[in-house]
C-alpha cells in the first residue's frame, strides 16, 4: 500500500505507510491518503468473535503493509492494554433499545483522541527504526484541549522522541490545564502562552517552517514532527472501531448484514472520515449522520453542497467541535473527486472561500444549539440513568432530528467527568455554585459509581510544568528546552 498526497498530481511521489506517519505533511502542504481503499478481506460479519486488538491487528494490515506482523503486535498490544485503558472492552458499546452509544473514552485522558494517540507513538518509533540514521523527532503542538493532554500521555517517555506542547494560558479548562501542568514523563515539556490558541498555533506553524531553524536543529540531531489529526498514523487507527462496533452489534444478535448508521460529533472531520473509510472497505454502513455544533460549516454543506467556512466563530460547551476549517475535509473532497477542479476547490478550502462540492449520498448533517445539548443531556440522565458529555449530546440531537427508527450507533468521544460543569449545570442549575473538582465527586454518586482514577487525585498532583512564556519567546523556549534546560531554565 502506498500513500500520495491530496495536492499531488498522477506523477507524485508514492510513500510508504511507515514514511508518512513520521512525515506527518507532505511538501506540498498536502494530507497523505491510501492510494486506493483496499476491500475488507474477511466479511465483517465474521469478526464478532474477536478482542479489540485484533480488530486492530487485522484492520492495519490491510493499510500498513510495510509493518511487518511482530511490528504491528507490538504497537496494538503497547497501545491497547490495561495501563492505558480502564476496560478491557477498550471500546465498549452500551446498547439501549432505541440506540447505543460506543464509548470511545476508557482511555488515559477520557477522550476519544487517545484511541489514536495511544498507538500514534508506537507507530512512529517503529518506523524510526527502519530509518536510517534517525534523528530525535520533537513533537510540536499547541492546544486547545484535548490533543495536548492525550498527545503528552502518549509519547511519554517513548524512546528517540521529546514532546513540547504549548497551551493558551487562560483558553483550557481547568482540568485540562491541571492534566498539562502535572504530566509526568522525562521527555515531556509543557509551556503556557500568554495568548490566545490562535496566537500559540500560528507560532508553532512559524517554527516549523523556519529552515534556518530546522538546519540549526539538524546539526544537533533533532527533526521536528506533527502528532495533529492529519497524520495518517492517527486516522487509519480511527476504523477499527467502526468494525469493532458492528462486531458487537452482531454479537448480541443482530443479523450479519444488517445496516448500520452512525452518528459522529464532529470538529476536524478526521473520525467521521474513518467511518467512510469501513463503509468503502465493506462495512454495511447505511448513513454516516455528521454532528455538528452552532459552528455548523458541516451542517450547511451536506443540506447545500456549498462549503463555505467564511463566517463568525461561536464558542461553545462542546469545544473540540468549535472548528470552522476542519482539517480532514480536504481528504473528502480528494475522494469525491470533482472532475474538474480538485485543486481549485482546495485552494479555495484553506483560503476561507465557498466552492461547491457534490454531496455523497453516504452522508447526512445535521447540528445541535445549545440550548438543544442542555436538554439532550437531561434527557438521556432521566430517561435512562447515563451520563453523556455535551459533544455526544450534539451527536444525540441530530440522531433525534434524522427521526428515522434504523439501527443507529452515536459515537461517544468523551467521559461526562471530563465536562462535569456543563454536564452537571444541564441537569439542575444549583450545580453552578461549585468548582469543577467538586463536580467530579458529585457526578460520581448521581450513577453511584466511582470518580474515574485519571481524574481521581488530579486536585494533588504535584506541578511539575509552571513555564508561562509570551507568544514571541515560545522559539526561544524551544531551543532552550532542546539544549537540555529543560523547562528549569526557565523557573526562577
Ligand atoms: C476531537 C474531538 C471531536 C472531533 O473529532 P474530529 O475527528 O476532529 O471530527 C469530538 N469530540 C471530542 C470530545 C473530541 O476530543
Amino acid at each position: 500500500m502506498q500513500y500520495v498526497s491530496t495536492r499531488g498530481d498522477n506523477n507524485a511521489e508514492k510513500l510508504t505507510a511507515s514514511e508518512t506517519i513520521v512525515k506527518g505533511i507532505a511538501d506540498d502542504g498536502g494530507l497523505y491518503v491510501p492510494e486506493s481503499i483496499p476491500k475488507a478481506d474477511v466479511p465483517p460479519s465474521e469478526l464478532s468473535g474477536f478482542n479489540y486488538n485484533a480488530h486492530a491487528l487485522w484492520l492495519l494490515h490491510h493499510f500498513l503493509t510495510d509493518y511487518t506482523p511482530a511490528e504491528m503486535v507490538y504497537c496494538v498490544d503497547s497501545a491497547y492494554n490495561a495501563i492505558n485503558f480502564d476496560t478491557p472492552e477498550i471500546a465498549p458499546l452500551v446498547q439501549m433499545p432505541d440506540v447505543s452509544f460506543l464509548e470511545l473514552y476508557h482511555g488515559k485522558t477520557l477522550a476519544f483522541k487517545d484511541m489514536a494517540l495511544s498507538l500514534l507513538p508506537h507507530l512512529m518509533s517503529t518506523a524510526l527504526k527502519k530509518t536510517p540514521n534517525p534523528k530525535t523527532q520533537v513533537i510540536l503542538t499547541a492546544t486547545s484541549g484535548d490533543t495536548g493532554v492525550s498527545a503528552l500521555e502518549g509519547f511519554k517517555d517513548i524512546d528517540g522522541m521529546k514532546i513540547i506542547v504549548f497551551y493558551p494560558e487562560n483558553g483550557v479548562s481547568v482540568i485540562q490545564k491541571q492534566h498539562m501542568i502535572t504530566q509526568t514523563g522525562n521527555n515531556v515539556h509543557v509551556v503556557g502562552v500568554k495568548g490566545n490558541f490562535d496566537d500559540a498555533q500560528s507560532e508553532v506553524k512559524r517554527i516549523f517552517l523556519d529552515t534556518q531553524l530546522k538546519q540549526q536543529l539538524a546539526t544537533d540531531g533533532y527533526e521536528f514532527t506533527s502528532a495533529n489529526s492529519i497524520n495518517t498514523g492517527r486516522f487509519i487507527p480511527q476504523i477499527v472501531y467502526y468494525f469493532y462496533a458492528y462486531s458487537q452489534l452482531v454479537k448480541s444478535g443482530m443479523s450479519s448484514d444488517e445496516p448500520v448508521n452512525f452518528v459522529v460529533p464532529t470538529g476536524n472531520f478526521g473520525n467521521i472520515l474513518a467511518g467512510y473509510y469501513a463503509k468503502k472497505m465493506g462495512l454495511p454502513i447505511n448513513k454516516l449522520i455528521c454532528a455538528s455544533n452552532e459552528n455548523k460549516v458541516l451542517f450547511d454543506y451536506f443540506d447545500t453542497g456549498v462549503f463555505d467556512s467564511n463566517r463568525p466563530f461561536h464558542l461553545t460547551t462542546s469545544p473540540s467541535m468549535d472548528i470552522l476549517i476542519p482539517s480532514n475535509f480536504e481528504r473528502l473532497v480528494h475522494m469525491v473527486k470533482p472532475e474538474n477542479g480538485l485543486q481549485e476547490r482546495l485552494v479555495k478550502l484553506s483560503a476561507k472561500e465557498q466552492f461547491k462540492l457534490d454531496v455523497p449520498a453516504d452522508f447526512v448533517g445535521f447540528y445541535a444549539t445549545e440550548q438543544e445539548v442542555q436538554a439532550a443531556i437531561k434527557k438521556v440522565y432521566s430517561e435512562h440513568g447515563y451520563l453523556i458529555d455535551p459533544h455526544t449530546a450534539v451527536a444525540h440531537v441530530a440522531h433525534q432530528k434524522y427521526n428515522k427508527s434504523e439501527k443507529t450507533v452515536i459515537v461517544s468521544t468523551a467521559s461526562p467527568y471530563k465536562f462535569a460543569k456543563t454536564v452537571m449545570t444541564s441537569l439542575d442549575s444549583k450545580y453552578q455554585k461549585y468548582d469543577d473538582f467538586a463536580l467530579l465527586e458529585q457526578m460520581a454518586t448521581l450513577t453511584n459509581g466511582l470518580v474515574p482514577p485519571q481524574f481521581a487525585d488530579l486536585k494533588t498532583r504535584e506541578v511539575r510544568h509552571n513555564t508561562t512564556v509570551e507568544v514571541n519567546d515560545m522559539k526561544d523556549a524551544v531551543l532552550k528546552i532542546l539544549a537540555g534546560g529543560g523547562t528549569a531554565a526557565f523557573h526562577q
